[in-house]
């Protein structure tokens, strides 16, 4: 599979990757691309700060990785026309309260100037999400999107998830391949689903708790073991009946987390606590938080024990920061367990769009096997093995 040189960190791409695509047509079975016009769906949702009309992008990664796909066609003489989503804009430009301001806060102009320096020539449609009907997988707007074109690549791992109209509308009439990136994506988490060196561990925080408590049940068939910090950590702790003050706490979530520390998997969770205290001043506490008290990173003794298990693994997927990284006083924990996953000799994997950027920030992202574009797409791989925007790809009128 000499397709894994093309994109990828250095030592993932030594390893043998065996998961077989199942009938995902690669750029290869788009025949001649020529002098064709290819849309490209394109996962260009980066991140960005400053005001609406000022926003500059923090983070390039995601234009970076979809170059290969892009630089594949444009060199075989294809004219190339990026769309992607960028934020959740909720509709069309005039139905914001705020009008003009929110339409630039979410224009594609940020992205657009970067792809002209990163790849001159290639276009790039306005924001997907300025039209409802890419959401709502409207018929009428998938037609509108492929006017013009010849052919489709998916390129956007972390929208490959969602049955959005960029995703499976064009496959359904126009020869279809998956880019580079979405292919690498689905080879290394769908081996780690489907034949992962044993012990295998997940790794789980972040503060989206109600949409990954959903994703445990699943990881929990796949997995040896899991470890759970960050936000999420504190309804498995309520559920086991420690008092967690005002940390973040999902009640209805306890009897389902309950039942889940009673399978025969272990879960590892917190000893130690770091956050505020009632008074707002930063403390660090044992495993019952004090009335007022805000947990918002793993404590040291955590720490250690997380990376134990991390250093004992032979594979770690890991999504979701320990802590509140972003405030220096909170990035203790997150930074540890980077580190032990950039020290481990377990084949490793980091998901997620802020579990990316934590790794970026300690400079250790070149230390792991695979960063995934994609959060919720790769526990969704992870979870049922297939994603809708494959399952589009598959149909497409040349495969055969
Ligand atoms: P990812 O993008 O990697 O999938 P999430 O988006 O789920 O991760 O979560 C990232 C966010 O979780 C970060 O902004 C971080 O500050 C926050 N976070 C982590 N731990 C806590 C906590 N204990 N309390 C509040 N927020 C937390
Ligand atoms: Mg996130």
């Amino acid at each position: 599979m000499g397709l894994l040189e093309s994109f990828g960190r250095s030592h993932a791409s030594r390893r043998k990757i065996v998961f077989d695509m199942a009938r995902v047509p690669a750029l290869e079975d788009l025949g001649d691309v020529a002098g064709k016009r290819v849309l490209v769906r394109t996962d260009f949702n980066v991140p960005m700060e400053g005001p609406d009309d000022r926003r500059v992008i923090t983070d390039d990664f995601r234009i970076r990785a979809a170059l290969p796909t892009i630089e594949w066609l444009t060199s075989r003489g294809a004219h190339v026309v990026c769309a992607s989503h960028l934020g959740r804009p909720k509709g069309p430009p005039a139905a914001h309260p705020r009008g003009l301001s929110k339409a630039t806060r979410y224009s594609m102009e940020p992205v657009r100037a970067r792809l002209a320096e990163l790849a001159p020539g290639v276009e790039l449609l306005e924001n997907l999400r300025f039209n409802p009907g890419e959401e709502s997988n409207s018929p009428e707007f998938a037609a509108s999107l492929i006017k013009g074109i010849d052919m489709y690549v998916n390129d956007a791992f972390g929208a490959a998830h969602r049955a959005h109209a960029s995703i499976v509308g064009p496959p359904m009439t126009l020869p279809s391949a998956a880019g580079r990136l979405l292919q690498r994506e689905v080879e290394v988490l769908g081996n780690l689903r489907e034949k992962p060196k044993r012990p295998f561990v997940a790794v789980l925080g972040g503060a989206k708790v109600s949409d990954k408590l959903g994703v445990i049940e699943s990881l929990l068939q796949i997995v040896d073991a899991l470890v759970i910090g960050g936000g999420m950590c504190f309804t498995f702790l309520a559920a086991q009946g420690y008092p967690v003050g005002s940390s973040l706490c999902e009640l209805d979530q306890l009897t389902t987390c309950k039942r889940l520390m009673e399978g025969p998997k272990p879960i590892y969770l917190p000893e130690d606590i770091v956050g505020l205290d009632a008074s707002g001043n930063f403390a660090t506490f044992g495993i019952r938080l004090p009335e007022g008290a805000k947990g918002l990173d793993i404590g040291p003794g955590t720490a250690g024990a997380f990376t134990d298990v991390i250093m004992d693994a032979r594979t770690v997927f890991w999504n979701g920061p320990m802590g509140m990284f972003e405030d220096e006083r909170f990035a203790a924990g997150t930074r540890t367990v980077a580190e032990a996953m950039a020290a481990t000799k377990a084949f490793t994997v980091v998901g997620g769009g802020d579990s990316a950027a934590a790794l970026a920030q300690f400079g250790l992202d070149d230390e792991v096997d695979h960063v995934s574009t994609g959060g919720g797409a790769a526990l969704e791989l992870l979870e049922l093995g297939d994603l809708p925007g494959l399952t589009a790809l598959r149909g497409a009128p040349n495969v055969k």
